[in-house]
């Protein structure tokens, strides 16, 4: 169990196919831009876990019929752009987030999915980013506008995880 050096874009499709079957069910298409082939050092199992956190959420933000957006690209850290790394961006077209629930994001066991959340997806996402020197970021918008939610997690290159 040591890290190793992954291709992000490899990890989210090995996670995609997990989820073939729910994203079959509810009839959303689902459109993929790697655009970055630059490798990372991470626990292959922990960045599994926050991609499938992310992606699982977007999938049940979406209505039937409803849109998947996955994005890796080679960037610079927001707050730092002395450091180089991968962004990986995973939207919905579902309904957004409000501000109520935008307060609350990463608090454990916050969730607004009643019996079917355990409200712990997002928080360990950001213990585990925050572990390799990253950060997330999330764009949500609600209705009546163009409605939908973005969360982007940035790896740095040259980080090893602690
Ligand atoms: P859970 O999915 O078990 O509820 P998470 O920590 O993964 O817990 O997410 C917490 C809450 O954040 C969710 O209950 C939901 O209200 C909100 N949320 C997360 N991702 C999205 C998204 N893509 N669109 C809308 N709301 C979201
Ligand atoms: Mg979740």
């Amino acid at each position: 169990n040591a890290p190793v050096r992954v291709r992000i874009s490899e990890l989210l499709s090995e996670v995609l196919v997990l989820y073939t079957r729910r994203i079959a069910e509810k009839n959303l298409r689902v459109f993929e831009e790697y655009e970055s082939s630059e490798t990372v050092m991470v626990y292959p199992g922990e960045i599994r876990q926050v991609l499938s956190n992310l992606v699982t959420n977007a999938i049940e933000a979406c209505a039937p019929n409803g849109r998947l957006r996955l994005r890796v690209t080679s960037t610079r850290k927001w707050s730092d752009s002395g450091v180089r790394g991968i962004r990986v961006s995973i939207g919905d077209n579902g309904g957004g987030i409000s501000a109520e629930v935008r307060a609350r994001l990463g608090e454990p066991f916050f969730t607004t999915k009643g019996q079917h959340g355990t409200g712990l997806g997002l928080w360990v996402t950001q213990s585990i980013v925050s572990r390799y020197g990253g950060e997330m970021q999330v764009r949500s918008t609600t209705a009546p506008q163009h409605h939908g939610t973005v969360f982007s997690i940035f790896l740095p290159t040259n980080m090893r995880p602690r």
